[in-house]
Formats: structure tokens, C-alpha cells, sequence
């Protein structure tokens, strides 16, 4: 028995969500699963950083409330993860008053302990707006690598994605503006002195990679004191020196939501394994800033056994899906048109297969659900529920699946658990243990599979083999329905910032 806590990323709950956008979640999925299966104690979180810069930036472009605005997201969004079988034991608004109170409080007693500190930092002001420009409020390119980026963080993902101090050529993203810059005062919190503490636990994670480590390494170097407070009045106020207009920064303010909405014993056992799946450009923060914001507190929350998953988002993100030209796989069409598990089928599969740059294409994917599943697997299934004296388990096989999960090889473990359920050879008693592990990953069709197995005559798959010409048009036919509001959501996530305009919104007022 042990402790396993499990965090997932999520993006801005203003996004039209894609498939490609679940790849974290669906990564994380497995474990709390597998892990609950073994009888750990599990908490499985994911949530909305709804104090986002980009969600105010877009609510402004709405001439909207934000709050009315990630309302609106949260409850499109609970639907899909659940369709999609994502077992979250929570999924964390950072709106939430709690939380408001939990981080007020967190930093205050970090600023009573002197461990942040008033700095004067240069912020880009917009004259013409008069307003300071924070994050996403300020276009430029970046100092690193030259690309065109918003401020706070590169928007080089692939090969930069460095958090930023100062954009090169900053101007304003609301007006197109030129930028000056004024002194402000922020909540500076110098990250250095717990590096010393945080390497070494990063280091000796068996799974972490030395991409990881060397972003860790490039932040501590960039940003050895991170603001915490931002110019802008949508956000947690910070008690010490209440200001409507100097609120939290995002960041610090999501990623301490990992804190307020776990359990406290999962920050508090040392012997805790923490899994964080992520972006690569979530590693910045979850590798610096939270594992700084929890040694300074000194409250014996623990950072070890902590280990970061960037997995393949980017990938996908540069292939498959994009918003941009309006093509992708939506998840809420997609579940229209087939349930959630075949599409989770599809990402561990399409990544077993290492086919990471690969486009989707319909027929690949309705050819991959035949063979392996309706084929292989139902197949299967049927004569092994005819088998008149069920043979040993193979404990061998079964365990070399377990293994890979512990040292989470998703990957391979998915193609050994398939290999395994397909295999005309196993035994019913080995297909019933199989089928136990195959719900990691497809809970839902190994809920039926393990019926079928105990004598139901429910079939796994209704409706026989898919057709991909079928498929497509279907989808294809619900995407067209709602073009306009995809459309809609394409200009207002910032790629024409030049058409917003400034609208003052009262956010002391819903
Ligand atoms: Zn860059
Ligand atoms: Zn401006």
C-alpha cells in the first residue's frame, strides 16, 4: 500500500478541446487506475488555471465577465472528461473562494517569514491603453530565441519555451502600441535557495528525462527570483497589501491549487510518489516554482519521489490538431460519433506504434479498431469463454505488464497488455487478469470484455467493424454544423489581436 498522487494538465478552458489536448490525462489516467487496482491510496487532480492572463484577455475581446466566461468552459468541459473515462478525483477551479483564501494566506506567511519581498521590477506599460501589460497582454519576440511570442513564456514550445523576463520588441497585443517601461512593485520570490534541495530529487527519478532536468537547470539560471503578482485585476488578491489591481500570478496561484484541493497527506508523506503529466512547457513550473513554493513554506510538505511526464502533447500539437486551420479532432464531435474509449485506444496505440508525427487518418484508425479489437480482442473473448477447464494464469506475462506500468512504460505496456488479450493461446484465467489490466487503459470495453468472460452473452463491440468512410462523413458533418463557432473561438484565442478592443470591465462587478 501506498501513497500516489497524480496531477494532469489541462489547457485554457476557453479552448475548443481536441483529442490531442487529453494526451496528458489520458497518460495520468492509466496510473490512477493501475494504482487504485493495486490498492494504493490514488489522487488523481487536473483543473483550470481560470485566473489565466489569457482568460481575461480573451474576455475582454468578448466584452464578457471572465468568471461568466470559465463558468461557461467548466461545464462544457466536466461532460467530456467524463466521456472520455478520465477517473479525476477532482478537477480544481482555481476560482474557487477557498482556493482565494488558501493562497492569500500561503503568501502571507511567506512575506512574514521575509521570503518574498516588494521589488521594483520594469513592467511594459501601454500608454494609449493606459494599462501595464502583463503575460499575455504584451507581443514581442523572444530574448532566447528570437521567435514571436507573448510575454511570461516562449511560445516556442518544441525547441524553447523558456519563461521570459523581458520580450525583445515588446508592443502592446491589445492596441499594437509601442511599450514602455515603468517600475512596478511585485511580490518577488527569489527561487535559488531550494535548488540545492530540488535537483538531487529530481535527479534520482529513474524516469526523468535530461530534457527535463536541463529545462530545470535553464530556469533556475533565467529567473532566479519569479514575481508573483501581476498588474492586472482578475485574480487572488494578496491580503498583506490589498490593491484591486495587483493580483497573484497565475502560475503560482495554479499550481498551489495542487495543494488546496489534495488531500494533506499526500504533500505530507514523504514515501508519496507525485506524478505530474504535463506539457514540456509546464516544466518550468512544476519542476521551480512549486517545488520552491513548498519547501519555503516550511509546512513538511514533501517534495520527493516527484516526477515530471512531458509526453508527446507537442507532438501532436504540431501535428495532428489544429485550431488554427480548423481541422483536428474535437472531442466533442468525436464522442458524438464513437465512445471515448476508442479514441483512447487510438492515442495509446498511435503512440505503441511510435507513430508520434503521424497525421490521423480515418481509415488507419477504423483498420487498427477492426483488427485489434473487434477482431482480435471479441474474437478471442468468445472462444475463451467456451473453454471447458480454464488453464493456469499466465503469471509471467501478466506480471511483465505490471512491471512496465510501474516503470511507466505506457507504451509498452499497452502493446504487452493487447498482445496478451489477442493471444489465442491464453487461458480464461489469464484473459480475466489481462482484461483487469486492459481497464487501465480502456475501462470501459474491459468492463464488457470481463463480462463476456464470465459467461454474459454481452457483446464488447455493438454494430460490427467500423467503416471509415461512414466515420468520416459523420464527423465531418457535426464539425461543418458548428464551423462558425469554432471559427468564433480561433479569433478571440488571440491570433488577431489587433481586432480586439479595449473594454473596460468593472471586476468587482458580475
Ligand atoms: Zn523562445
Ligand atoms: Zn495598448
Amino acid at each position: 500500500m501506498g501513497r500516489t498522487f497524480i496531477n494532469a494538465g489541462w489547457p485554457y478552458l476557453y479552448d475548443v478541446p481536441g483529442l490531442h489536448n487529453c494526451v496528458p490525462m489520458l497518460f495520468a489516467d492509466v496510473y490512477a487506475r493501475f494504482h487504485r487496482l493495486g490498492g494504493d491510496e490514488v489522487f488523481f487532480l487536473s483543473g483550470g488555471d481560470e485566473h489565466g492572463s489569457r482568460v481575461e484577455f480573451v474576455a475582454r475581446g468578448l466584452r464578457r465577465h471572465p468568471q461568466g466566461l470559465v463558468d461557461e468552459k467548466y461545464a462544457a468541459t466536466v461532460p467530456l472528461l467524463e466521456a472520455m473515462g478520465i477517473s479525476l478525483d477532482t478537477f480544481a477551479r482555481t476560482t474557487d473562494p477557498r482556493h482565494g483564501r488558501f493562497v492569500g494566506e500561503y503568501l502571507a506567511r511567506l512575506f512574514e517569514r521575509g521570503l518574498v519581498r516588494w521589488r521594483d521590477f520594469d513592467i511594459p506599460y501601454c500608454a494609449r491603453c493606459a494599462k501595464h501589460l502583463p503575460d499575455r497582454f504584451v507581443q514581442g519576440r523572444c530574448p532566447h530565441c528570437g521567435d514571436v511570442t507573448y510575454g511570461g513564456q516562449c511560445n516556442n514550445k518544441k525547441t524553447c519555451g523558456r519563461v521570459i523576463a523581458s520580450l525583445r520588441d515588446g508592443r502592446c497585443a491589445v492596441c499594437g502600441g509601442g511599450v514602455e517601461f515603468r517600475g512596478r512593485a511585485h511580490l518577488s520570490f527569489p527561487t535559488g535557495p531550494y535548488r540545492p534541495a530540488i535537483l538531487p530529487q529530481l535527479r534520482s527519478s529513474k524516469e526523468l528525462g535530461p530534457e527535463v532536468l536541463r529545462r530545470v537547470e535553464e530556469t533556475f539560471r533565467d529567473v532566479p527570483e519569479a514575481a508573483l503578482t501581476r498588474d492586472t485585476p482578475w485574480g487572488i488578491r494578496f491580503p498583506i497589501q490589498d490593491d484591486p489591481g495587483r493580483t497573484v500570478y497565475s502560475w503560482a496561484d495554479s499550481l498551489l491549487a495542487k495543494v488546496t484541493f489534495a488531500p494533506e497527506a499526500f504533500w505530507r508523506d514523504p514515501d508519496a510518489r507525485r506524478l505530474f503529466f504535463l506539457g514540456m512547457d509546464g516544466v518550468p513550473f512544476y519542476g521551480v516554482l512549486l517545488p520552491s513554493l513548498l519547501l519555503a513554506s516550511e509546512e513538511g510538505y514533501s517534495v520527493s519521489n516527484w516526477t515530471l511526464l512531458p509526453n508527446a502533447v507537442l507532438i501532436y500539437e504540431g501535428g495532428v490538431c489544429s485550431k488554427s486551420t480548423g481541422t483536428g479532432i474535437w472531442l466533442q464531435e468525436a464522442l458524438s460519433v464513437l465512445e471515448g474509449d476508442l479514441w483512447r485506444f487510438h492515442i495509446y496505440h498511435t503512440y505503441a506504434h511510435a507513430e508520434r508525427h503521424a497525421d490521423f487518418r480515418w481509415e488507419r484508425f477504423a483498420q487498427a479498431v477492426n483488427e485489434e479489437l473487434i477482431g482480435g480482442l471479441e474474437g478471442n473473448l468468445a472462444r475463451a469463454a467456451l473453454e471447458a477447464s480454464p488453464g493456469p494464469a499466465d503469471t509471467v506475462r501478466l506480471d511483465g505488464v505490471r512491471s512496465l506500468l510501474l516503470g511507466l512504460e505506457t507504451a509498452a505496456a499497452f502493446t504487452a497488455v493487447m498482445d496478451l488479450v489477442r493471444d489465442p493461446a491464453a487461458s480464461r484465467a489469464t484473459l480475466l487478469e489481462a482484461t483487469s489490466l486492459l481497464s487501465c487503459f480502456l475501462p470501459r470495453i474491459a468492463a464488457r470484455a470481463r463480462l463476456r468472460l464470465l459467461g454474459s452473452a454481452v457483446r464488447v463491440f455493438e454494430g460490427g467493424p467500423l467503416s471509415h468512410r461512414a466515420l468520416r462523413a459523420r464527423y465531418q458533418a457535426l464539425v461543418d454544423e458548428r464551423r462558425d463557432r469554432l471559427s468564433l473561438e480561433e479569433d478571440i484565442t488571440g491570433l488577431r489581436a489587433d481586432s480586439l478592443c479595449v473594454c473596460p470591465i468593472d471586476l468587482k462587478e458580475q
